[in-house]
Protein backbone atom coordinates (compact mmCIF):
# COMPACT_ATOMS: atom_id res chain seq x y z
CA UNK A 1 0.00 0.00 0.00
CA UNK A 2 1.36 3.10 -0.63
CA UNK A 3 0.60 6.69 1.09
CA UNK A 4 -0.56 8.14 -2.22
CA UNK A 5 -3.58 5.41 -2.46
CA UNK A 6 -4.45 6.61 0.44
CA UNK A 7 -7.53 8.59 1.24
CA UNK A 8 -7.81 10.61 4.04
CA UNK A 9 -10.07 13.26 5.56
CA UNK A 10 -7.19 15.09 5.99
CA UNK A 11 -3.75 15.05 4.15
CA UNK A 12 -1.91 15.56 7.35
CA UNK A 13 -3.18 12.04 9.16
CA UNK A 14 -1.94 10.28 5.91
CA UNK A 15 1.08 8.96 7.63
CA UNK A 16 0.11 7.76 11.13
CA UNK A 17 -2.87 6.24 9.58
CA UNK A 18 -0.60 4.42 7.11
CA UNK A 19 1.82 3.42 10.37
CA UNK A 20 -1.77 2.56 12.17
CA UNK A 21 -2.31 0.25 9.47
CA UNK A 22 0.89 -1.20 8.93
CA UNK A 23 0.75 -1.88 12.68
CA UNK A 24 -2.49 -3.53 12.45
CA UNK A 25 -1.57 -5.87 9.76
CA UNK A 26 -0.17 -9.40 10.35
CA UNK A 27 1.81 -9.68 7.02
CA UNK A 28 5.10 -9.03 6.65
CA UNK A 29 6.10 -6.01 4.91
CA UNK A 30 9.57 -5.24 4.16
CA UNK A 31 12.12 -3.49 0.89
CA UNK A 32 15.26 -4.00 -0.64
CA UNK A 33 16.90 -1.65 -2.87
CA UNK A 34 18.74 -2.91 -5.97
CA UNK A 35 21.46 -4.45 -4.27
CA UNK A 36 18.97 -6.56 -1.96
CA UNK A 37 19.72 -4.70 1.16
CA UNK A 38 17.09 -4.43 3.33
CA UNK A 39 16.30 -1.02 3.10
CA UNK A 40 12.75 -0.98 5.41
CA UNK A 41 10.47 -3.65 7.38
CA UNK A 42 7.93 -4.13 9.52
CA UNK A 43 8.32 -5.47 12.86
CA UNK A 44 6.34 -8.74 12.55
CA UNK A 45 8.92 -9.29 9.77
CA UNK A 46 11.91 -8.87 11.59
CA UNK A 47 10.49 -11.02 14.68
CA UNK A 48 10.33 -13.53 12.57
CA UNK A 49 13.03 -13.63 10.60
CA UNK A 50 15.83 -12.63 13.13
CA UNK A 51 16.15 -15.80 14.57
CA UNK A 52 16.57 -17.40 10.94
CA UNK A 53 19.42 -15.55 9.96
CA UNK A 54 22.88 -16.61 9.60
CA UNK A 55 23.86 -13.96 12.34
CA UNK A 56 20.65 -14.13 14.58
CA UNK A 57 20.24 -10.41 13.99
CA UNK A 58 19.02 -9.32 10.67
CA UNK A 59 19.92 -5.44 10.31
CA UNK A 60 18.66 -2.86 8.23
CA UNK A 61 21.09 -2.25 5.79
CA UNK A 62 22.20 -6.10 5.65
CA UNK A 63 21.84 -8.15 2.46
CA UNK A 64 18.90 -10.02 2.77
CA UNK A 65 19.34 -13.21 0.36
CA UNK A 66 22.74 -13.80 1.87
CA UNK A 67 21.92 -13.22 5.55
CA UNK A 68 19.30 -16.10 5.58
CA UNK A 69 19.86 -19.65 6.44
CA UNK A 70 17.63 -20.19 2.74
CA UNK A 71 17.80 -23.23 0.43
CA UNK A 72 20.35 -22.31 -2.29
CA UNK A 73 16.19 -23.08 -4.49
CA UNK A 74 14.56 -21.01 -2.05
CA UNK A 75 17.77 -18.07 -2.38
CA UNK A 76 17.26 -17.84 -6.38
CA UNK A 77 13.58 -18.40 -6.17
CA UNK A 78 13.17 -14.83 -4.05
CA UNK A 79 15.97 -13.51 -6.05
CA UNK A 80 13.82 -13.95 -9.16
CA UNK A 81 10.81 -12.33 -7.58
CA UNK A 82 12.84 -9.32 -6.52
CA UNK A 83 14.71 -8.89 -9.88
CA UNK A 84 11.07 -9.30 -11.57
CA UNK A 85 10.06 -6.15 -9.40
CA UNK A 86 13.17 -4.57 -10.32
CA UNK A 87 12.19 -4.56 -14.02
CA UNK A 88 9.30 -2.57 -13.02
CA UNK A 89 6.90 -5.61 -12.39
CA UNK A 90 3.90 -5.99 -9.95
CA UNK A 91 2.74 -9.65 -9.29
CA UNK A 92 1.80 -12.11 -6.88
CA UNK A 93 3.13 -15.28 -6.09
CA UNK A 94 3.33 -17.82 -3.95
CA UNK A 95 5.93 -19.52 -2.13
CA UNK A 96 6.74 -22.69 -0.12
CA UNK A 97 9.00 -20.99 2.65
CA UNK A 98 10.39 -23.99 4.54
CA UNK A 99 13.42 -24.43 6.83
CA UNK A 100 13.05 -27.71 7.76
CA UNK A 101 16.08 -27.44 10.85
CA UNK A 102 14.02 -24.62 12.30
CA UNK A 103 10.68 -26.31 12.17
CA UNK A 104 9.68 -23.83 9.37
CA UNK A 105 7.02 -24.93 6.63
CA UNK A 106 4.61 -21.79 5.53
CA UNK A 107 3.04 -21.00 2.17
CA UNK A 108 3.34 -17.08 1.54
CA UNK A 109 1.40 -15.39 -0.76
CA UNK A 110 4.47 -12.32 -1.71
CA UNK A 111 2.75 -9.31 -3.39
CA UNK A 112 5.76 -7.38 -4.99
CA UNK A 113 5.72 -3.77 -6.09
CA UNK A 114 8.66 -1.49 -7.49
CA UNK A 115 9.95 1.20 -5.49
CA UNK A 116 10.16 4.26 -7.64
CA UNK A 117 11.77 7.45 -7.41
CA UNK A 118 10.02 9.14 -10.24
CA UNK A 119 10.60 6.87 -13.31
CA UNK A 120 13.28 5.06 -11.74
CA UNK A 121 13.27 1.66 -9.74
CA UNK A 122 15.40 1.96 -6.68
CA UNK A 123 14.12 -1.38 -5.16
CA UNK A 124 11.05 -3.78 -4.29
CA UNK A 125 8.34 -3.51 -1.50
CA UNK A 126 7.23 -7.05 -0.64
CA UNK A 127 4.21 -7.84 1.27
CA UNK A 128 4.13 -11.27 2.80
CA UNK A 129 1.00 -12.93 3.80
CA UNK A 130 0.76 -16.23 5.63
CA UNK A 131 -1.90 -18.63 3.55
CA UNK A 132 -0.48 -21.86 4.97
CA UNK A 133 -3.76 -22.61 6.07
CA UNK A 134 -5.74 -21.90 3.63
CA UNK A 135 -2.78 -23.58 1.34
CA UNK A 136 -2.94 -26.69 3.39
CA UNK A 137 -6.97 -26.39 3.13
CA UNK A 138 -6.62 -26.08 -0.71
CA UNK A 139 -4.29 -29.35 -0.46
CA UNK A 140 -6.26 -31.27 1.01
CA UNK A 141 -9.24 -30.23 -0.68
CA UNK A 142 -7.41 -31.04 -4.12
CA UNK A 143 -6.19 -34.42 -2.42
CA UNK A 144 -9.43 -35.67 -0.96
CA UNK A 145 -11.05 -35.06 -4.59
CA UNK A 146 -8.40 -36.68 -6.43
CA UNK A 147 -9.27 -39.48 -4.04
CA UNK A 148 -13.18 -39.26 -4.59
CA UNK A 149 -12.50 -39.29 -8.62
CA UNK A 150 -10.31 -42.59 -8.15
CA UNK A 151 -13.21 -44.19 -5.90
CA UNK A 152 -15.80 -42.80 -8.73
CA UNK A 153 -13.67 -44.40 -11.57
CA UNK A 154 -12.66 -47.32 -10.22
CA UNK A 155 -16.15 -48.15 -8.63
CA UNK A 156 -18.13 -50.37 -10.34
CA UNK A 157 -21.69 -48.05 -9.69
CA UNK A 158 -22.97 -45.13 -11.61
CA UNK A 159 -22.66 -41.99 -9.59
CA UNK A 160 -25.35 -39.15 -10.76
CA UNK A 161 -26.84 -36.18 -9.79
CA UNK A 162 -29.95 -34.60 -10.84
CA UNK A 163 -31.86 -31.39 -10.20
CA UNK A 164 -34.95 -30.60 -8.45
CA UNK A 165 -36.77 -31.38 -12.28
CA UNK A 166 -35.22 -34.94 -11.51
CA UNK A 167 -32.81 -33.97 -15.06
CA UNK A 168 -29.41 -35.40 -14.80
CA UNK A 169 -27.40 -32.84 -14.07
CA UNK A 170 -24.15 -34.73 -13.41
CA UNK A 171 -23.21 -38.29 -14.10
CA UNK A 172 -20.07 -41.08 -13.78
CA UNK A 173 -18.94 -42.77 -17.13
CA UNK A 174 -19.84 -45.87 -15.54
CA UNK A 175 -23.42 -44.91 -16.82
CA UNK A 176 -22.55 -46.71 -20.23
CA UNK A 177 -21.86 -49.62 -19.18
CA UNK A 178 -25.43 -49.82 -16.95
CA UNK A 179 -27.36 -48.33 -19.78
CA UNK A 180 -25.30 -48.34 -22.65
CA UNK A 181 -25.59 -44.39 -22.58
CA UNK A 182 -22.65 -42.27 -22.76
CA UNK A 183 -22.62 -39.63 -20.25
CA UNK A 184 -23.07 -36.88 -22.98
CA UNK A 185 -26.19 -38.42 -23.63
CA UNK A 186 -27.39 -38.61 -20.20
CA UNK A 187 -27.23 -35.32 -19.38
CA UNK A 188 -31.02 -33.88 -19.57
CA UNK A 189 -32.57 -36.60 -19.31
CA UNK A 190 -34.45 -37.84 -16.31
CA UNK A 191 -34.15 -41.62 -14.58
CA UNK A 192 -37.74 -42.30 -16.15
CA UNK A 193 -36.81 -41.84 -19.31
CA UNK A 194 -34.89 -45.25 -19.24
CA UNK A 195 -38.33 -46.70 -17.71
CA UNK A 196 -41.43 -48.64 -19.35
CA UNK A 197 -44.93 -47.30 -18.47
CA UNK A 198 -45.55 -49.36 -15.92
CA UNK A 199 -42.31 -48.82 -14.25
CA UNK A 200 -42.45 -45.68 -14.54
CA UNK A 201 -45.67 -45.01 -12.98
CA UNK A 202 -45.11 -47.60 -10.21
CA UNK A 203 -41.56 -45.71 -9.60
CA UNK A 204 -43.06 -42.45 -9.64
CA UNK A 205 -45.25 -42.81 -6.66
CA UNK A 206 -42.32 -44.31 -4.70
CA UNK A 207 -40.26 -41.33 -5.76
CA UNK A 208 -43.30 -38.51 -5.12
CA UNK A 209 -43.35 -39.43 -1.61
CA UNK A 210 -39.62 -39.47 -1.60
CA UNK A 211 -39.49 -35.71 -2.60
CA UNK A 212 -42.53 -34.47 -0.42
CA UNK A 213 -41.07 -35.42 2.80
CA UNK A 214 -37.27 -34.84 1.57
CA UNK A 215 -35.93 -38.15 2.59
CA UNK A 216 -33.52 -40.06 1.12
CA UNK A 217 -33.64 -43.06 -1.68
CA UNK A 218 -33.00 -46.25 -0.17
CA UNK A 219 -32.58 -49.02 -1.84
CA UNK A 220 -34.85 -48.49 -4.35
CA UNK A 221 -35.03 -51.51 -7.15
CA UNK A 222 -36.11 -50.16 -10.76
CA UNK A 223 -36.02 -51.77 -14.26
CA UNK A 224 -34.99 -49.86 -17.03
CA UNK A 225 -34.80 -50.15 -20.55
CA UNK A 226 -30.74 -50.47 -21.44
CA UNK A 227 -29.94 -48.82 -25.04
CA UNK A 228 -29.38 -52.21 -26.76
CA UNK A 229 -33.62 -52.85 -25.42
CA UNK A 230 -32.55 -55.32 -22.82
CA UNK A 231 -33.52 -54.91 -19.08
CA UNK A 232 -31.22 -53.70 -16.65
CA UNK A 233 -32.72 -53.11 -12.75
CA UNK A 234 -30.73 -50.74 -10.85
CA UNK A 235 -30.32 -50.34 -7.33
CA UNK A 236 -31.01 -46.61 -6.39
CA UNK A 237 -29.77 -44.77 -3.14
CA UNK A 238 -29.45 -40.87 -3.25
CA UNK A 239 -29.33 -38.02 -0.66
CA UNK A 240 -31.32 -34.81 -0.92
CA UNK A 241 -29.34 -31.81 -1.53
CA UNK A 242 -30.60 -28.04 -0.21
CA UNK A 243 -29.50 -24.69 -1.26
CA UNK A 244 -28.33 -22.68 2.09
CA UNK A 245 -31.93 -21.42 2.33
CA UNK A 246 -33.18 -25.17 2.74
CA UNK A 247 -34.98 -25.34 -0.21
CA UNK A 248 -34.39 -29.12 -2.16
CA UNK A 249 -32.13 -28.70 -5.33
CA UNK A 250 -32.04 -32.04 -6.29
CA UNK A 251 -30.41 -35.19 -5.42
CA UNK A 252 -26.64 -37.11 -5.59
CA UNK A 253 -26.93 -40.87 -5.70
CA UNK A 254 -25.62 -44.18 -6.68
CA UNK A 255 -27.16 -46.71 -9.22
CA UNK A 256 -25.69 -50.41 -8.50
CA UNK A 257 -26.72 -53.13 -11.29
CA UNK A 258 -28.57 -56.21 -10.22
CA UNK A 259 -29.76 -56.84 -13.04
CA UNK A 260 -28.12 -60.58 -12.95
CA UNK A 261 -28.87 -60.88 -8.80
CA UNK A 262 -32.48 -59.96 -9.52
CA UNK A 263 -33.12 -62.45 -12.53
CA UNK A 264 -31.51 -65.10 -10.29
CA UNK A 265 -33.74 -64.30 -7.60
CA UNK A 266 -36.57 -64.31 -9.88
CA UNK A 267 -35.36 -67.35 -11.29
CA UNK A 268 -35.19 -69.34 -7.66
CA UNK A 269 -38.52 -67.45 -7.05
CA UNK A 270 -39.87 -69.29 -10.08
CA UNK A 271 -38.36 -72.90 -9.22
CA UNK A 272 -39.60 -72.88 -5.91
CA UNK A 273 -43.32 -72.09 -6.91
CA UNK A 274 -42.70 -75.28 -9.27
CA UNK A 275 -41.15 -77.12 -6.22
CA UNK A 276 -44.24 -76.08 -4.34
CA UNK A 277 -46.42 -77.57 -7.20
CA UNK A 278 -44.35 -80.86 -7.18
CA UNK A 279 -44.66 -81.10 -3.67
CA UNK A 280 -48.27 -80.66 -3.67
CA UNK A 281 -48.34 -83.02 -6.89
CA UNK A 282 -46.76 -85.52 -4.67
CA UNK A 283 -48.03 -85.71 -1.71
CA UNK A 284 -51.15 -86.02 -2.82
CA UNK A 285 -50.03 -89.23 -5.10
CA UNK A 286 -48.78 -89.80 -2.07
CA UNK A 287 -52.01 -90.15 0.11
CA UNK A 288 -53.46 -91.73 -3.05
CA UNK A 289 -51.19 -94.40 -2.85
CA UNK A 290 -51.51 -95.25 0.80
CA UNK A 291 -54.96 -95.16 0.46
CA UNK A 292 -54.88 -97.68 -2.08
CA UNK A 293 -52.68 -99.74 0.12
CA UNK A 294 -55.09 -99.20 3.08
CA UNK A 295 -57.79 -100.54 0.61
CA UNK A 296 -55.89 -103.51 -0.74
CA UNK A 297 -54.39 -104.43 2.63
CA UNK A 298 -57.90 -104.09 4.24
CA UNK A 299 -59.83 -106.27 1.72
CA UNK A 300 -57.26 -108.63 0.82
CA UNK A 301 -57.84 -109.67 4.67
CA UNK A 302 -60.91 -111.55 4.32
CA UNK A 303 -59.89 -114.06 1.04
CA UNK A 304 -56.60 -114.23 3.13
CA UNK A 305 -58.40 -115.39 6.31
CA UNK A 306 -60.78 -117.40 4.36
CA UNK A 307 -57.91 -119.07 2.38
CA UNK A 308 -56.15 -120.01 5.90
CA UNK A 309 -59.00 -121.43 7.45
CA UNK A 310 -59.60 -123.43 4.76
CA UNK A 311 -56.21 -124.73 4.69
CA UNK A 312 -56.61 -125.18 8.40
CA UNK A 313 -59.13 -127.28 7.74
CA UNK A 314 -58.04 -129.66 4.99
CA UNK A 315 -54.79 -129.96 6.80
CA UNK A 316 -56.77 -131.35 10.04
CA UNK A 317 -59.30 -133.07 8.06
CA UNK A 318 -56.88 -135.02 5.73
CA UNK A 319 -53.99 -135.22 7.19
CA UNK A 320 -54.20 -139.23 7.36
CA UNK A 321 -54.93 -139.32 4.04
CA UNK A 322 -52.01 -138.03 2.63
CA UNK A 323 -48.22 -138.55 2.21
CA UNK A 324 -45.26 -136.59 3.70
CA UNK A 325 -44.52 -134.58 1.01
CA UNK A 326 -48.56 -133.49 0.32
CA UNK A 327 -48.59 -132.69 4.18
CA UNK A 328 -45.14 -130.78 3.83
CA UNK A 329 -46.80 -128.70 0.85
CA UNK A 330 -49.83 -127.98 3.16
CA UNK A 331 -47.19 -126.84 5.84
CA UNK A 332 -45.57 -124.31 3.50
CA UNK A 333 -48.70 -123.01 2.07
CA UNK A 334 -50.21 -122.74 5.86
CA UNK A 335 -46.98 -120.75 6.83
CA UNK A 336 -46.99 -118.79 3.66
CA UNK A 337 -50.40 -117.61 4.31
CA UNK A 338 -49.56 -116.72 7.94
CA UNK A 339 -46.60 -114.36 6.67
CA UNK A 340 -48.77 -112.94 4.06
CA UNK A 341 -51.09 -112.36 7.30
CA UNK A 342 -48.60 -110.33 9.07
CA UNK A 343 -47.76 -108.72 5.88
CA UNK A 344 -51.03 -107.64 5.19
CA UNK A 345 -51.37 -106.48 9.01
CA UNK A 346 -48.41 -104.12 9.15
CA UNK A 347 -48.92 -102.84 5.39
CA UNK A 348 -52.04 -102.22 6.98
CA UNK A 349 -50.75 -100.68 10.08
CA UNK A 350 -47.88 -98.08 7.80
CA UNK A 351 -50.45 -96.49 5.45
CA UNK A 352 -52.63 -95.86 8.60
CA UNK A 353 -49.61 -94.94 10.59
CA UNK A 354 -49.78 -91.37 8.52
CA UNK A 355 -52.58 -90.25 9.01
CA UNK A 356 -53.30 -87.39 11.25
CA UNK A 357 -56.99 -88.63 12.87
CA UNK A 358 -55.68 -88.61 15.95
CA UNK A 359 -56.01 -85.66 18.21
CA UNK A 360 -52.15 -83.75 19.59
CA UNK A 361 -52.42 -84.48 23.50
CA UNK A 362 -50.05 -83.87 26.50
CA UNK A 363 -48.96 -87.22 26.66
CA UNK A 364 -46.73 -89.02 28.63
CA UNK A 365 -43.58 -91.25 27.56
CA UNK A 366 -43.10 -92.65 31.60
CA UNK A 367 -46.30 -93.83 31.23
CA UNK A 368 -46.34 -95.39 27.99
CA UNK A 369 -42.85 -97.19 27.99
CA UNK A 370 -44.23 -99.01 31.68
CA UNK A 371 -47.56 -100.00 29.70
CA UNK A 372 -45.55 -102.04 26.64
CA UNK A 373 -43.05 -102.91 29.16
CA UNK A 374 -45.92 -104.89 31.11
CA UNK A 375 -46.80 -105.77 27.71
CA UNK A 376 -43.88 -107.24 26.77
CA UNK A 377 -43.20 -108.85 29.92
CA UNK A 378 -46.29 -111.02 29.34
CA UNK A 379 -45.68 -111.89 26.03
CA UNK A 380 -42.54 -112.39 26.27
CA UNK A 381 -41.93 -114.58 29.27
CA UNK A 382 -39.65 -116.37 28.07
CA UNK A 383 -36.86 -113.40 27.14
CA UNK A 384 -35.33 -112.42 30.42
CA UNK A 385 -34.77 -108.84 29.81
CA UNK A 386 -33.23 -105.76 32.48
CA UNK A 387 -35.22 -103.26 31.28
CA UNK A 388 -33.43 -99.39 32.34
CA UNK A 389 -35.51 -96.61 32.06
CA UNK A 390 -34.85 -93.20 32.81
CA UNK A 391 -36.96 -90.20 33.19
CA UNK A 392 -38.92 -89.46 30.11
CA UNK A 393 -40.77 -86.35 29.07
CA UNK A 394 -44.40 -85.21 28.92
CA UNK A 395 -44.62 -84.32 25.03
CA UNK A 396 -47.45 -82.99 22.96
CA UNK A 397 -48.07 -85.85 20.78
CA UNK A 398 -50.41 -88.34 18.95
CA UNK A 399 -50.88 -90.97 22.04
CA UNK A 400 -51.65 -94.04 19.83
CA UNK A 401 -48.59 -92.93 17.79
CA UNK A 402 -46.44 -93.05 20.19
CA UNK A 403 -47.39 -96.50 21.61
CA UNK A 404 -47.11 -97.56 18.28
CA UNK A 405 -43.42 -96.11 18.17
CA UNK A 406 -42.06 -97.62 21.38
CA UNK A 407 -43.69 -100.67 20.85
CA UNK A 408 -41.76 -101.44 16.97
CA UNK A 409 -38.50 -100.64 19.28
CA UNK A 410 -38.48 -102.46 22.12
CA UNK A 411 -40.33 -104.88 20.32
CA UNK A 412 -37.01 -105.11 17.63
CA UNK A 413 -34.71 -105.00 20.82
CA UNK A 414 -36.11 -107.95 21.94
CA UNK A 415 -36.56 -110.02 18.79
CA UNK A 416 -32.90 -109.08 17.23
CA UNK A 417 -31.82 -109.81 21.33
CA UNK A 418 -27.84 -111.81 21.40
CA UNK A 419 -26.61 -114.59 23.32
CA UNK A 420 -26.06 -112.11 25.91
CA UNK A 421 -28.65 -111.40 28.74
CA UNK A 422 -31.10 -108.62 26.89
CA UNK A 423 -30.99 -105.25 28.49
CA UNK A 424 -32.45 -102.24 27.37
CA UNK A 425 -32.42 -98.35 28.18
CA UNK A 426 -34.86 -95.79 27.68
CA UNK A 427 -33.87 -92.02 28.36
CA UNK A 428 -34.19 -88.98 26.97
CA UNK A 429 -31.85 -86.14 26.88
CA UNK A 430 -33.52 -82.23 26.28
CA UNK A 431 -32.08 -80.39 23.79
CA UNK A 432 -32.62 -76.64 22.86
CA UNK A 433 -35.46 -77.19 20.78
CA UNK A 434 -36.37 -80.81 20.71
CA UNK A 435 -36.50 -83.71 22.84
CA UNK A 436 -33.98 -86.24 22.22
CA UNK A 437 -35.54 -89.97 23.05
CA UNK A 438 -33.10 -92.71 23.03
CA UNK A 439 -34.06 -96.73 22.85
CA UNK A 440 -30.96 -98.88 23.61
CA UNK A 441 -30.20 -102.62 23.54
CA UNK A 442 -27.07 -105.11 23.32
CA UNK A 443 -28.10 -107.08 20.90
CA UNK A 444 -27.05 -108.11 17.32
CA UNK A 445 -26.87 -104.92 16.23
CA UNK A 446 -26.60 -103.78 12.62
CA UNK A 447 -23.71 -103.03 10.30
CA UNK A 448 -23.39 -99.10 9.17
CA UNK A 449 -23.99 -99.55 5.74
CA UNK A 450 -27.48 -100.39 6.23
CA UNK A 451 -28.52 -97.41 9.00
CA UNK A 452 -30.30 -95.72 6.30
CA UNK A 453 -32.17 -98.39 4.38
CA UNK A 454 -33.31 -100.24 7.07
CA UNK A 455 -36.08 -97.45 7.54
CA UNK A 456 -37.33 -98.14 4.29
CA UNK A 457 -40.36 -99.98 3.68
CA UNK A 458 -40.24 -103.39 3.33
CA UNK A 459 -36.23 -103.71 4.20
CA UNK A 460 -35.00 -106.75 6.21
CA UNK A 461 -31.30 -107.63 6.87
CA UNK A 462 -32.57 -111.55 7.59
CA UNK A 463 -34.68 -113.72 6.78
CA UNK A 464 -38.05 -114.79 7.78
CA UNK A 465 -36.51 -118.01 8.67
CA UNK A 466 -34.24 -116.55 11.33
CA UNK A 467 -36.05 -113.74 12.36
CA UNK A 468 -39.56 -113.16 11.69
CA UNK A 469 -40.85 -109.83 10.19
CA UNK A 470 -41.81 -107.25 7.45
CA UNK A 471 -39.44 -105.13 7.05
CA UNK A 472 -42.31 -102.44 7.77
CA UNK A 473 -41.58 -101.61 11.60
CA UNK A 474 -39.33 -99.31 11.07
CA UNK A 475 -40.99 -97.36 8.71
CA UNK A 476 -43.89 -96.56 10.68
CA UNK A 477 -41.49 -95.39 13.42
CA UNK A 478 -39.91 -93.06 10.77
CA UNK A 479 -43.01 -91.86 9.43
CA UNK A 480 -44.85 -91.53 12.78
CA UNK A 481 -41.47 -89.14 14.22
CA UNK A 482 -41.36 -87.33 10.72
CA UNK A 483 -44.79 -86.38 11.32
CA UNK A 484 -44.51 -85.21 14.78
CA UNK A 485 -41.59 -83.00 13.00
CA UNK A 486 -38.96 -85.04 14.57
CA UNK A 487 -35.57 -87.07 13.04
CA UNK A 488 -34.83 -90.82 13.84
CA UNK A 489 -31.98 -92.22 13.23
CA UNK A 490 -29.77 -95.43 14.37
CA UNK A 491 -26.25 -95.90 16.27
CA UNK A 492 -24.96 -99.28 15.90
CA UNK A 493 -22.45 -102.01 14.78
CA UNK A 494 -22.75 -105.15 14.05
CA UNK A 495 -22.51 -107.39 17.37
CA UNK A 496 -22.50 -103.89 19.63
CA UNK A 497 -25.95 -103.45 20.34
CA UNK A 498 -28.27 -100.75 18.28
CA UNK A 499 -29.34 -97.27 19.83
CA UNK A 500 -32.24 -95.90 18.12
CA UNK A 501 -32.62 -92.08 19.10
CA UNK A 502 -34.99 -89.85 17.57
CA UNK A 503 -36.42 -86.34 18.15
CA UNK A 504 -39.29 -84.62 19.45
CA UNK A 505 -40.00 -81.14 19.13
CA UNK A 506 -40.60 -79.29 21.99
CA UNK A 507 -43.18 -76.74 20.27
CA UNK A 508 -45.63 -78.53 18.06
CA UNK A 509 -44.33 -77.41 14.26
P1 LIG B 1 -38.79 -106.15 10.84
O1 LIG B 1 -38.31 -106.20 12.23
O2 LIG B 1 -40.21 -106.50 10.72
O3 LIG B 1 -37.92 -106.88 9.90
P2 LIG B 1 -38.24 -103.35 10.93
O4 LIG B 1 -38.61 -102.32 9.96
O5 LIG B 1 -38.72 -103.20 12.31
O6 LIG B 1 -38.73 -104.69 10.31
O7 LIG B 1 -36.68 -103.48 10.94
C1 LIG B 1 -35.96 -103.50 9.74
C2 LIG B 1 -34.66 -104.25 9.95
O8 LIG B 1 -33.79 -103.53 10.81
C3 LIG B 1 -34.85 -105.56 10.63
O9 LIG B 1 -35.15 -106.58 9.67
C4 LIG B 1 -33.52 -105.80 11.32
O10 LIG B 1 -32.61 -106.38 10.42
C5 LIG B 1 -33.05 -104.42 11.63
N1 LIG B 1 -33.29 -104.07 13.03
C6 LIG B 1 -34.32 -103.35 13.52
N2 LIG B 1 -34.19 -103.18 14.86
C7 LIG B 1 -33.05 -103.80 15.21
C8 LIG B 1 -32.34 -103.98 16.46
N3 LIG B 1 -32.82 -103.47 17.60
N4 LIG B 1 -31.19 -104.66 16.43
C9 LIG B 1 -30.71 -105.17 15.29
N5 LIG B 1 -31.31 -105.03 14.09
C10 LIG B 1 -32.47 -104.36 14.05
Amino acid sequence: MYTNDIVAIDNRLKEQIMDSYILSSSDFMYSVDMGFHLIAANLNFLNFIQPISIKNSLQIGDHLLDSIKFSPDLKTRFGNCFIRGFKGEVFVEEVQFQLPDKGIDKWSELHINPILNGDTTIGVTIISKDITASKYAALELLASNIRLNNILLSSSDWIWEVDANGTYTYCSEKAISHLGYDVGEIIGMSPFDFMREDEKQRVGLIFQDIVASNSAIVDLENWNIHKDGSEVCLLTNGFPVFDANGKLTGYLGVDKDITMRKTNELELLRMNEDLLLKTEELTKLNSELERFAFVASHDLQEPLRTVTSFLQLFEKKYTNLVDPTAKKYIDYAVNAAERMRYLIRDLLEYSSSGKGIEEYAEVNLNLIVSDITQLFEISHADTDVEYKIGKLPIVNAMYLKMLQVFQNLIGNAIKYKSEEKLVIEISANELDQDWQISVKDNGIGIEPQYHESIFELFNRLHSFSDYSGTGIGLAVCKKIVEMHGGKIRVKSDLNKGAEFIFTLPKNRP
